[in-house]
């Protein structure tokens, strides 16, 4: 039975993501119940993109980008 004080604990849940090179706190906020797939989490500390995977406070980086090679998309 979900009770209001059940619901008050699952909205505190909610966590910033953060940076799987550097650990420093992106602009990301996830809850528990949030599942990510394949984000590109970008960390404006180190200027890198990750293309993550993240379920229940879990992350999983799929791939790592270096600064350089984020603009790649752009040859039409
Ligand atoms: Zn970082």
């Amino acid at each position: 039975m979900l009770t209001l004080r059940n619901m008050e604990k699952a909205k505190e849940e909610e966590r910033w993501v953060l940076c799987p090179s550097c650990g420093s706190k992106t602009r990301v906020k996830i809850r528990k119940d949030t599942v990510i797939e394949k984000f590109p989490l970008f960390c404006p500390k180190c200027k890198k993109e990750f293309l993550i995977n993240i379920r229940e406070f879990e992350l999983e980086v799929i791939t790592e980008k270096k600064e350089g090679e984020i603009a790649e998309s752009q040859d039409i």
